[in-house]
């Protein structure tokens, strides 16, 4: 039997009474097919990301509609500008307060247990995002208005 994991190229299954016997396989460029005897198949039906819903919210998608996270935002050493002047985080996407995991995430791995920890894992980012997000509404809530004048004799301090 041929051990060959994937075939990219299948055209046809063949067999007799309901039983796979062999399937038809595209030789090469031009090269017609060859019968290629095999007890058993499994069929891989690709994979397309529903992503076209985030058009035009500014969140970065590949070339496939994958959503873009992490490391993969940063091209030629620049950072996405709503999230410069730091590095994203491994689930946050160009768009901050938006996290993407599992298939739907370009360069993902495609298997249940990755989907379920980076899931895991964005949920522990979120709450991060969350509770930075109250500690900067707080900051700004205390400051005093641009260009105005202050009684206080030295700088406040803020615990954050
Ligand atoms: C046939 C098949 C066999 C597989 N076998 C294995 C295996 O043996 N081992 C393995 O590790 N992995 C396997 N996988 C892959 C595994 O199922 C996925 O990696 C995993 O389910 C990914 O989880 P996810 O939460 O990212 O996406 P999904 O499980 O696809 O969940 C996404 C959910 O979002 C919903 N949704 C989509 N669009 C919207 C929208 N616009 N609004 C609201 N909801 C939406 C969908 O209905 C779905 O419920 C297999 C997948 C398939 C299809």
């Amino acid at each position: 039997m041929d051990r060959s994991p994937v075939r990219r190229a299948s055209e046809a299954f063949e067999g007799e009474r309901s039983t796979l016997g062999a399937i038809r396989v595209r030789s090469g460029r031009g090269a017609g097919s060859h019968l290629l005897e095999v007890p058993g198949a499994f069929v891989f039906i690709g994979l397309d990301p529903n992503s076209s819903f985030l058009a035009g919210s500014g969140v970065r998608l590949d070339e496939r509609g994958f959503v873009v996270t992490g490391g993969g935002l940063i091209r030629d050493g620049r950072r996405p500008a709503a999230l410069a002047p730091r590095d994203p985080g491994p689930w946050e996407t160009s768009v901050p307060g938006v996290f993407a995991v599992g298939d739907l995430r370009s360069g993902s791995t495609k298997q249940v247990a990755s989907a379920a920890g980076e899931g895991a894992s964005a949920a522990l980012s979120i709450r991060e995002h969350l509770a930075d997000a109250e500690r900067r509404a707080q900051i700004r809530s205390i400051a005093p208005p641009a260009g105005a004048r202050t009684r206080a004799a030295r700088p406040i301090d803020v615990a954050v």
